[in-house]
């Protein structure tokens, strides 16, 4: 189906290439540009143009989707004049998640500029976003919700509006606080396992099927048991989200004292060179080998 809906995709890692190659398949026009120029050529056997940079990619576009690892690198990305070469009435779709702070100084640069901006960060891994199968958490001006949705159509399987911008950011933090919690508990109930002499894989089959055995858990204990951490989200993605949780309770007062310790975690997992491995790789912090 041909759609001449132009969409400048910023940000081709893991998830930006998965989304961009669903926008193509739905007939829209993509425009990828990623900092690193040979992550996004890929693309260009999709039917995507490849942009030099960001200008070239949102000149006369529709949407700009940025997909990428921070506030800062959104910044850096969006920053210039990029905002002002959309399309009239173009839209920004803001997917990376930035937490609540990097909302506000988000959705303050599309107001310097007059452009519309939705928060619309999502949830699901590489492989729901390859499916096209993300679950966007959005949030923004009425005015340009159904619009939007052609884009959200594309990438995901459900798209569920929570008000004005910053309520999408918000909700993925709550869960990104409920992920990335479950992710430091598991690599210590892995390793606590090992160091008492019970095959952790007779943990993860004890719980299977239960209330208590999260396929989320099955997956990523799996990853911890072989020790073998191929990226979905990597750990310092996982790191920087946890931060990002700690901010946010930080600016309303609360302390977390179990997202400081996983934070933690997953600081010695990264400044021992596993950045890069998925986030299952906090495991390696925690196994009874590293004292
Ligand atoms: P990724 O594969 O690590 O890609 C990160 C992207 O950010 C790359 O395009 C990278 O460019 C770019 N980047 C980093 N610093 C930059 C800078 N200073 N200026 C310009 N570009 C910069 O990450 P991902 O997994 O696709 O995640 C993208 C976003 O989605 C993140 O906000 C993440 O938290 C969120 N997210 C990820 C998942 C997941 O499971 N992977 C799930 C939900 C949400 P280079 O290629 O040049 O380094």
């Amino acid at each position: 189906m041909a759609d001449d809906t132009t969409v400048a995709v910023l940000g081709t890692g893991i998830m930006g290439t998965a989304m961009a190659r669903n926008l193509l398949a739905s007939g829209m026009q993509v425009r990828a540009w990623n900092r690193s120029r040979e992550k996004a050529e890929p693309l260009a056997r999709d039917g995507a143009e490849v942009a030099d940079n960001p200008e070239d990619a949102a000149r006369g576009a529709d949407f700009i989707l940025t997909m990428l690892a921070d506030t800062d690198a959104v910044e850096d990305a969006v920053g210039g004049n990029v905002l002002s070469q959309l399309a009239n009435e173009g839209v920004w779709l803001q997917m990376s998640t930035v937490g609540e702070g990097g909302n506000e100084r988000l959705a303050g640069l599309a107001a310097d500029h007059g452009v519309a901006y939705v928060d619309a960060p999502v949830l699901g891994t590489k492989q729901p976003a390859e499916q096209g199968q993300l679950i966007v958490l959005a949030s923004g001006p009425k005015a340009v919700r159904e619009r939007s949705e052609q884009v959200f159509d594309a990438v995901g399987s459900k798209t569920v509006w929570l008000g004005e911008a910053g309520a999408g950011s918000r909700l993925k933090l709550v869960v990104n606080n409920w992920i990335v919690g479950i992710l430091g508990v598991l690599a210590e109930t892995v390793a606590f396992a090992n160091a008492i002499g019970v095959d952790p894989t007779k943990f993860l089959e004890t719980i299977e099927g239960g209330p208590l055995g999260l396929p989320y858990a099955q997956m990523k204990g799996n990853m911890m048991v072989e020790e073998d951490f191929p990226t979905s989200f990597s750990a310092n993605l996982a790191r920087k989200d946890a931060g990002l949780v700690l901010d946010a309770a930080e600016a309303h007062d609360l302390r977390m004292r179990i997202a400081e310790s996983v934070a933690a975690r997953f600081d010695e997992a990264i400044q021992a060179g596993h950045g890069e491995e998925d986030m299952a790789a906090v495991y390696r912090a925690a196994r009874p080998e590293n004292g």
